[in-house]
């Protein structure tokens, strides 16, 4: 609680920063999770004059992980937050220019690059970095809509506390399913993972440590085809392709982590993209726009950790000096 304290308070002190005093600026960094926020230190380090711009709370998806146990020299793990405030403590350090707003609009075609916040801002830049990452996926079966907040979540580490004792279901088979799993099994009398594969996706180290949890089950080849109730979540039909039946399971909790989709809506001419929507660069982070880098979950990449969406942030910004330099 004293860490997520800290975090407002720091980001309400940015807030403080006005954007017509440093309008146009050398680069814009869009999205402060930590690709953003590792680009804001590298830029900052530059001496670029750069403008943060993050729609709600710097961290983004790495606010909702307990314990961050892959990320280097953090030997028992970090809290996704407290991680966080420490990078946006080192970007604020640096007297990076920090707008909070919601980016609806992107032209960034041309030498002058225009960002369009919803509530009517413009900001100019010369160069840009999107790092605005993804946006939770979501299952599009009836009841998930009608029964959010009421039993179904998409945040363990907000939502799990609420669930002592009870059954819950995770829905998904990646490493963030496992590990929100495995934190849930802390409060939860039993947490059942439904994955429509009969293999996990998730890294072999939580694998293991799922299957050994006594609280820890599995529905295998499972899709949830709807969740039902009256004030709240009940029941979850789910069907076994395996075995080609339907079942009806009570459940008084269900927590969805199915991946995620890219949050590059805003941009609004033609940039290199996979079939999948994430942006195509190269090592150095470039995007087919001159002048415009993408780094982090956004990118088209094999690995999307926090560990390299942090690298990834570093390289665009040095990327981005040095095109502002040639420029
Ligand atoms: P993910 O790796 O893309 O896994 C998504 C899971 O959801 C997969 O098992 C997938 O099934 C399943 N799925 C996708 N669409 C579905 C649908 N419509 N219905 C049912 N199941 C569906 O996503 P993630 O676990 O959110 O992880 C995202 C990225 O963040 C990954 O790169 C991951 O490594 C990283 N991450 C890292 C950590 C960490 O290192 N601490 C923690 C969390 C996430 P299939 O297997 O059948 O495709």
């Amino acid at each position: 609680m004293t860490v997520s304290k800290n975090i407002l308070e720091s980001q309400i002190e940015t807030k403080k920063g006005t954007l017509e005093k440093g309008a146009g600026f050398d680069l814009a960094i869009i999205g402060g999770g930590p690709a953003g926020l590792a680009a804001g230190i590298y830029a900052g380090r530059s001496e670029l004059k750069t403008v943060l711009i993050e729609e709600a709370i710097f961290g983004g998806m790495v606010n909702s992980i307990f314990n961050l146990e892959n990320y280097p020299g953090c030997p028992r793990g970090i809290k996704g937050i407290e991680l966080i405030q420490r990078m946006s403590e080192q970007v604020k350090d640096l007297g990076l220019e920090t707008i909070f707003a919601y980016v609806s609009r992107a032209s960034l075609a041309g030498p002058k690059k225009l960002i369009f916040t919803q509530d009517g801002k413009t900001i100019s830049a010369r160069a840009v970095i999107i790092a605005t990452g993804t946006k939770r996926r979501e299952l599009g079966v009836p009841g998930e809509k009608e029964f959010l907040g009421r039993g179904i979540s998409y945040c363990a580490i907000c939502d799990g506390p609420l669930f002592a004792g009870k059954n819950i279901a995770v829905v998904g088979g990646g490493d963030a399913a496992i590990e929100e799993a495995l934190y849930l099994s802390s409060f939860a009398s039993s947490v059942t993972i439904v994955h429509r594969k009969n293999v996990l996706r998730a890294a072999k180290i939580l694998e293991k440590a799922a299957f050994q949890n006594s609280k820890v089950h599995f529905l295998w080849d499972s899709e949830v085809k709807e969740f039902q109730g009256r004030e709240k979540l009940e029941k979850i039909v789910i069907f076994n392709k395996k075995e080609n039946k339907e079942l009806s399971l009570n459940f008084d909790g269900a927590f969805i982590y199915i991946g995620s989709l890219p949050a590059s809506h805003f941009i609004v001419e033609a940039i290199n993209k996979d079939e999948n929507g994430f942006l195509i660069t190269d090592e150095l982070m470039t995007t087919s726009i001159p002048g415009v880098f993408a780094a982090g979950d956004i990118r088209q990449k094999p690995l999307r950790q926090v560990v390299t969406a942090a690298a990834d942030g570093a390289v665009a910004a040095i990327s981005a000096y040095n095109y502002l330099r040639a420029a």
